[in-house]
C-alpha cells in the first residue's frame, strides 16, 4: 500500500520554495522539491490562496505585512567582499507599531493575560504615545469562578491549598467579543495562555497580531526551549515516549 503523502516542509532539505535565483532566471523545477511538498501535492490549495491575494483588501494587507517585513531590516556595507551585509534594526513591539500605522489603523485593542499586566499598562502607554486610542482587557474580566467550567477545586492552580480562594477563570471569549464590539482595527495579543488563545482567535472577528506568548519559564521566550532541545539542558524534549513510533 502506497504511504500517505501530505504537507510536511519542515523535514525538507530543498527549499525551492524559496531558491535565491537571480532576477530573470528560473528557479528549479517543482519535481526537485521533495515528493511531500506542498507545491505538489496540493497545487489546487496554492492557487486558491492566490485567487485570494487578488481581492483588494487582502492584497493590500499582505502588501503591507511584506512591506514592513523588509523595513526590519537594514542594509550596512559590511557584508562579505563587495557584497553589503543585512542586519536587523527594531523590535517586535515597533514592528507592531509601525504596521499598524502602515494600516491606517486609529483604535488598537489590547487582549492580555493578568500574568502581564504590568506590561499592559506599559505598552497600553507605548500606544498612546504614538497616537492610538487603545482599548484593552484583562483575561480576568467577568470573574467568573473557574468552578463555571467544571474544574474542581483541587485542579485550580491554588490547588488543595486554594480551597478558600476564590479562582476567576480567564475569559479569551469575552476578551475578543470585546474588542470585536468596539470595533478596533487591530487587536494585539499580549501574554495569553495556550488554549485560551486558541478560544480568542476562534471568536475574535477583527484583524490580530501577537506581540507576547506566555512561556512561564523562559520569560515568554518558549523558543528557548526549543534552541535547547539538541542539549542536555532540555533534551527531554526531544525522547520519545517508550511505545510511541514518530509521527512520520
Ligand atoms: S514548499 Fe516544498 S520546497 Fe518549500 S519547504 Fe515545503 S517541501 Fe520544501
Amino acid at each position: 500500500m502506497e504511504k500517505e503523502l501530505y504537507p510536511m516542509c519542515a523535514k525538507c532539505g530543498e527549499r525551492i520554495c524559496h531558491p535565491f535565483n537571480k532576477i530573470g532566471t528560473e528557479p528549479p523545477p517543482v519535481e526537485e522539491a521533495p515528493s511531500f511538498c506542498p507545491m505538489r501535492i496540493r497545487p489546487e490549495i496554492l492557487e486558491r490562496a492566490m485567487v485570494e491575494y487578488g481581492r483588494n483588501d487582502i492584497r493590500e494587507l499582505a502588501r503591507l505585512a511584506s512591506l514592513q517585513e523588509a523595513e526590519c531590516y537594514e542594509w550596512v556595507p559590511t557584508g562579505v567582499g563587495d557584497r553589503l551585509g543585512i542586519r536587523t534594526r527594531i523590535p517586535r513591539v515597533e514592528e507592531t507599531i509601525q504596521f499598524a500605522q502602515k494600516m491606517g489603523c486609529h483604535k488598537l485593542g489590547i487582549a492580555f493575560c493578568i500574568g502581564l499586566q504590568n506590561e499592559a499598562r506599559s505598552l497600553d502607554r507605548i500606544l498612546e504615545n504614538r497616537g492610538f486610542q487603545v482599548v484593552s482587557v484583562c483575561c480576568k474580566t467577568g470573574r467568573v469562578d473557574k468552578e463555571e467550567i467544571g474544574l474542581k477545586r483541587e485542579e485550580m492552580i491554588g490547588g488543595p491549598k486554594g480551597y478558600l480562594y476564590y479562582e476567576s477563570m480567564c475569559s479569551p471569549i469575552a476578551q475578543a467579543e470585546i474588542l470585536n464590539s468596539e470595533e478596533v482595527d487591530l487587536a494585539i495579543l499580549l501574554g495569553l495562555c495556550v488554549g485560551h488563545d486558541t478560544l480568542f482567535f476562534r471568536y475574535c472577528k477583527v484583524p490580530t497580531t501577537v506581540l507576547v506568548v506566555k512561556d512561564r519559564v523562559f520569560g515568554h521566550n518558549p523558543v528557548a526551549a526549543i534552541y535547547l532541545s539538541s542539549t542536555p539542558y532540555y533534551g527531554r524534549l526531544m525522547s520519545k515516549p517508550a511505545g510511541k513510533r514518530s509521527g512520520a
